[in-house]
């Protein structure tokens, strides 16, 4: 389990007597890298330094609001010729303080811009400061052209986080997120989709309870992702893995697993990536925008054998269940899906299925009697409540899907003991109907929200 604490300061005065034990103890904790930001012109002179001199070290450049009255030629240059190092992965801190207004907001305003347009024509991504100025950010963000960064230290509202990741932003979270009186951020900590979610430390300011008040480290930053954790029902592990993948990609640090993960495990469950096909194309599939999955590869360049598979189980008694999912229809291999079937309940594993219900129309035939004391329980993606609004949605490619779906769900319960029907909550979809549709055909009903998968 390794973490990217994405925004500290370990260039201030703070961490100048014991910066290697500090650089220790984040190792200790699993931290892999940090992001240096450079807390002032100084500061990001220093944090150059630090990233030539330790390997887990990159480092953000940039004039904080603080300082937008200093912004001349001469310091843009040399942020510009910093930026050039191996090191430096991003233009920051930058953006708008209303707060302590130590620079003219006027300027303020104007430097953010002039950072915002060398991001964007260097293909940058930027850390972003806003401290009560929501709207002047949002605004001056939005007519940027800018895309790629993140809104550090998040602590605005819902519609906020929303527009920065309308913009394909990232929003980071340190330690107010643990804080008994956050409720407002827990909120918001909740929704975010798992591709733009990252966690800071902001060291040394702000360290995550237990040790508020104290100087904070990077070592800390586990703290955040415990409760990031506990807020969004999955593990330490998945937190960590999810905003590791995050930052490696948006700062471009580190090494990505290059092949695509055949078994992947989210919680205690582990789910199995049998195929990337899929006999339908909805418009919300998570294939379409990213590869990632909690931080899991899932694209595939080749299917795997039931060998392999079998070989990354290993043991099914160490999961909850064995879920056949993946990125694309699994009873699209329903033969070797049968057979590791077998192999896992033969070990006392328990298989869970999630199918979008065309098993029967892909195949020919009804092949839920085969599945019998195979499957424990199958999940089956009704997602609409009648035909017009399916084709709509999943723009199926058999013949009569919707159909052949509802059939499906009314078959299963004949030869599978738990069988739930899933809808996405999208605009257009009368959930009610759905449920009772769950609920005429005997079965449970199971409303999953549009940004969560797995
Ligand atoms: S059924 Fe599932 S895998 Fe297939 S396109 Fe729809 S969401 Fe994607």
């Amino acid at each position: 389990m390794t973490f990217i604490d994405t925004h500290c300061h370990l260039d201030m005065k703070e961490f100048r007597e014991d910066l290697p034990e500090v650089l220790d103890r984040a190792v200790q904790a699993g931290v892999e890298y940090v992001l240096n930001v450079g807390s002032d012109f100084k500061g990001c002179e220093r944090t150059v330094d630090l990233a030539r001199n330790h390997t887990m070290i990159f480092g953000a450049v940039g004039i904080h609001p603080h300082d937008a009255k200093t912004y001349d030629r001469d310091k843009e240059e040399k942020i510009l010729e910093w930026l050039e190092e191996p090191g430096m992965v991003a233009l920051g801190e930058i953006g708008l303080d209303y707060h302590y207004d130590h620079s003219p907001r006027d300027v303020q305003r104007r430097v953010f811009e002039r950072q915002l347009q060398i991001a964007v024509e260097r293909d940058l991504p930027v850390v972003i400061h806003s401290r009560e100025a929501e709207d002047e950010t949002m605004r001056i963000l939005e007519q940027s052209g800018l895309h790629k960064g993140v809104m550090h230290c998040f602590s605005g509202g819902e519609e906020m986080a929303e527009r920065a990741l309308a913009l394909g932003l990232h929003i980071s979270f340190a330690g107010p997120v643990t804080f008994k009186n956050a409720q407002g951020l827990k909120e918001v900590a909740r929704k975010i989709p798992d591709e733009r979610l990252l966690i800071e430390t902001d060291a040394p300011y702000l360290s995550p309870v237990p040790y508020r008040g104290k100087r904070n480290e990077p070592a800390r930053v586990v703290e955040t992702a415990r409760v990031l954790a506990s807020l969004r029902g999955v593990g330490l592990e998945d937190i960590a893995r999810i905003t590791t993948v995050n930052a490696k990609r948006l700062f471009g640090i580190g090494e990505m697993p290059e092949e695509g993960e055949i078994a992947y495990k989210i919680r205690d469950n582990l789910y199995l990536n049998l195929t990337n096909r899929c006999s339908n194309v909805c418009g919300f599939c998570v294939r379409f925008h990213t590869d990632y999955v909690k931080g899991h590869n899932l694209r595939l360049s080749r299917e795997p054998s039931l060998e392999e598979l079998k070989t990354a189980i290993g043991n099914p008694l160490d999961y909850r269940e064995v879920v056949f999912c993946g990125y694309g229809e699994p009873l699209l291999r329903f033969e070797l899906l049968k057979d590791l079937a077998l192999w896992i309940k033969k070990r006392g594993g328990r298989v869970r299925v999630n199918t979008n219900g065309h098993g029967n129309l892909i195949h020919g035939r009804n092949i839920l009697p085969e599945l019998e004391g195979l499957v424990d329980s199958i999940s089956i993606s009704l997602n609409a409540h009648d035909d017009e609004t399916y084709r709509k949605i999943c723009r199926p490619r058999v013949k009569d899907a919707f159909k052949g779906v509802l059939e499906f769900i009314r078959e299963a319960k004949r030869y599978i003991p738990e069988v739930t029907v899933t809808v996405v909550d999208m605009e257009g979809v009368d959930l009610d109907a759905c449920r009772r549709i769950a609920e005429d055909s005997g079965v449970r009903f199971r409303l999953r929200r549009l940004d969560s998968v797995g």
